[in-house]
């Protein structure tokens, strides 16, 4: 009953309260008044009073009701106004084009600002537009149920293209509410927003989206079909994979989940212990610098296997410099690094091959360049083999010679045949070696010559025999002379005494027949004489064959001291002749003692024999230094000698003057000595009278060659 009268409109429910009071006052005021009041004419005052206290009442309530409504009107008159106010703001100033379209007269009946900016057309324009003329025709069918009188009251939909008065055409998403017009009108407001950019950025981002998924799908074909693992670890000594690509597998034998995270093994455990550290300090050093960097060490897989590994890793730093993690890729190149290493021990092998040659080798490209060389090269040069190799002849030797080795190069390579010559080399430390050089081509696995090997055959020793060949030939045809020489005057010189001595035995006979006492005697001494003579020929034969033969071993020795030695044994004569003899500094000597005595006191004696009789002889024993050489010298003022004949004194009997009492061979006996000891001698003077001087020398330090 209750709820039923609240249904009902308040004008209808205060006209029948206003009944019901109405009718109890009537009533209940009547039936007070006829049990308070007996009066009739008190009772028809009082009925008139209460009359008008009903109509005061009433009136008054009449009122205020009709006041409180008429207030009420009004502020729904002035916030509907408002409301009107408000709409027309938003939907004018809205940013959004927005339209108010008629659904039963299917036509625009009021567009916004922005609307008119949107499509180019006045509010005029738009009035007299159909749907059409704004809209793609492929979306016209399902506009126009969008906008029918019976559709849904909200929509949104995107998805329309909505042309403009230029005729481009933009993406847009509409939104219409249905306005209730009077008269059960129908409207529905309008609002399209441009996606166009939206659109656009979402096609892109799908574009993008696209492309990210390609680009995952192709690095992750590219990761599991590239010859090694991608990875991306942690910088700590276990190297603790985050991630590794599915090649873990056949490089390392383990699986990548066991790896991962350390589950099973970390990557620090696969590395070979003796590489740990090093790659450990490595990394660490190359994260600092903050740049890619390469690796190479051994791996031990699953099995036991150890390969050689190259790596190429980078650290991942944050914005703020911070390291996040290290990615990388790790190859395994066990069989290039074999092959390395077996071309590396080749080359080495090569190379102590070459160092064990004793003489300079070197091979070079057809650029001229070095590729390689053994000591005796660098020592030849006089450069280290770092400063030889990769450089040309025009880096090494003077530019005379460089043009010299492009013109063999250049032969070689033309003639495609060796060169050959021989030649004399100087080391860089002087040192001077006889050589053949030879110039050849090498070839690669196809025949194609690809460079030049030159050889300094080291033939010193073979020109060393032929020199001592040749000296002994010299030697040889020199005795053979002598020889002759020899001959003739022993047989000369032996026979004279011996006519001497059968001449005086005849007269011997004669005399002792005759008993010619002193004639006798004379003979005998004549005979004496000449067996003394016949002596002393065979004495100095006697010694100069020795010479070679029999000798002392060679030592240093004091010349000074041996000169002093010659003077005391030569005291007599020295004194007999009343020389002086003077003995300068001489420096030590290398050589048979006792012979190099036998030239001196040769030298001093001929000094004496051949003294000027007007002078009294001085005589000099001395040494000049002649470019380093000491020239040991024996200097007389005696007869001097004819500066055409000094060589002759040296000759085998030879003198100069026939009368002296020598055998001629002193000087030669001295030459031979000195030239044992690998020595010259000669003489020097300024023509007879002017005395003379003996000079020789002796190789200083080492032995005679023979
Ligand atoms: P000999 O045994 O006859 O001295 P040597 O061979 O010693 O023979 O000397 C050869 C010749 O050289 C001598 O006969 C002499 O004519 C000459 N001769 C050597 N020494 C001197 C000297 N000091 N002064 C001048 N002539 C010399």
């Amino acid at each position: 009953m209750i709820s039923r009268f609240k249904n009902l409109s308040p004008a209808f429910k205060i006209t029948s309260l206003y009944l019901i009071l109405g009718l109890l006052w009537i009533l209940f005021s009547d039936l007070l008044l006829s049990w308070m009041v007996d009066d009739l004419e008190l009772m028809r005052i009082m009925q008139t009073l209460k009359g008008w206290f009903y109509v005061a009442i009433t009136t008054l309530l009449f009122f205020l009701l009709i006041k409180r409504s008429f207030d009420r009107l009004d502020r729904a008159r002035e916030s509907l106004s408002e409301a009107a106010r408000h709409y027309s703001y938003l939907f004018r100033n809205n940013p959004y084009p927005m339209w108010v379209y008629d659904c039963d007269g299917k036509r625009f009946v009021e567009v916004n600002e922005a609307a008119e900016k949107t499509f180019g057309y006045s509010e005029e324009e738009f009035r007299k537009l159909d749907l059409g003329d704004l809209h793609h025709p492929d979306d016209l069918e399902d506009l126009s149920a969008m906008l029918r009188c019976d559709a849904p009251e909200y929509n949104r939909s995107s998805g329309f293209r909505q042309r403009k008065k230029d005729g481009s055409l933009i993406d847009v998403e509409l939104i219409t509410h249905l306005l209730p017009g009077q008269n059960g009108q129908h409207y529905r407001l309008v609002l399209a927003m441009d996606i166009t950019g939206r659109k656009q950025a979402f096609e892109a981002l799908k574009a993008s989206e696209n492309a990210l998924k390609e680009s995952e799908r192709q690095l992750s074909t590219l990761m599991s079909n590239l010859p090694g693992m991608a990875y991306r670890c942690k910088n700590d000594k276990q190297w603790t994979m985050l991630f590794v690509s599915k090649v873990c597998k056949e490089l390392t034998g383990y699986p990548e989940e066991a790896i991962e995270n350390n589950n099973l093994i970390s990557f620090g455990e696969i590395i070979h212990p003796a590489d740990r550290q090093r790659i450990w300090n490595e990394v660490q050093e190359k994260l600092f610098l903050k740049k890619p960097y390469p690796l190479l060490y051994r791996i031990i897989t699953a099995s036991g296997q150890v390969k050689w590994v190259w790596e190429q890793a980078v650290g991942i730093f944050d914005d703020e410099g911070e390291l996040m993690f290290v990615e990388g890729f790790i190859t395994n190149i066990t069989e290039q690094h074999n092959a390395e290493k077996a071309l590396k021990d080749y080359n080495e092998l090569l190379r102590s091959i070459l160092d064990n040659i004793s003489f300079p080798v070197f091979y070079k490209d057809l650029q001229g360049r070095i590729l390689g060389c053994n000591h005796d090269f660098c020592d030849f040069l006089g450069k280290p083999y770092d400063q030889i190799i990769g450089h040309t002849a025009w880096d090494l030797v003077p530019p005379a010679k460089a043009i010299l080795i492009d013109k063999i190069d250049r032969q070689v390579l033309a003639t495609m045949s060796d060169f050959r010559q021989e030649e004399q080399i100087v080391f860089a430390d002087g040192r001077k070696k006889d050589t053949v050089y030879q110039k050849s081509l090498f070839y690669d696995t196809d025949g194609i010559p690809i460079g030049l090997i030159g050889v300094y055959f080291d033939i010193s020793e073979r020109v060393k025999a032929e020199k001592i060949i040749k000296k002994q030939v010299e030697d040889l045809e020199r005795i053979n002379a002598e020889l002759e020489q020899f001959t003739y005057t022993v047989s000369h010189d032996l026979r004279s005494p011996l006519v001497t001595i059968k001449g005086s035995l005849n007269l011997l006979r004669d005399d002792i027949k005759n008993h010619d006492q002193q004639q006798i005697i004379d003979g005998m001494a004549r005979i004496e004489a000449a067996t003394g003579r016949m002596h002393h020929l065979l004495e100095d034969l006697l010694q100069l064959s020795r010479i070679g033969r029999i000798g002392n071993p060679f030592s240093w020795f004091s010349m000074n001291e041996l000169a002093e030695d010659v003077k005391v044994f030569l005291h007599g004569i020295l004194e007999e002749s009343k020389a002086q003899l003077t003995i300068g500094e001489l420096p030590g000597a290398f050589g048979d003692r006792f012979r190099i005595m036998e030239v001196l006191q040769n030298l001093v004696e001929n000094a004496v024999k051949f003294r000027d009789p007007d002078r009294v002889p001085e005589i000099e024993i001395g040494c000049r230094q002649n470019d380093g050489e000491a020239n040991y010298f024996v200097k007389d003022n005696g007869v001097g000698i004819d500066p055409r004949q000094l060589d002759q004194v040296f000759v085998m009997f030879k003198k100069l003057e026939p009368e002296s009492g020598g055998t001629g061979l002193g000087l030669a006996l001295v030459k031979r000595i000195v030239e044992f000891h690998g020595g010259r001698i000669w003489a020097e003077s300024e023509g007879p009278g002017k005395g003379c001087v003996f000079c020789f020398t002796l190789k200083a330090g080492s032995a005679p060659e023979n």
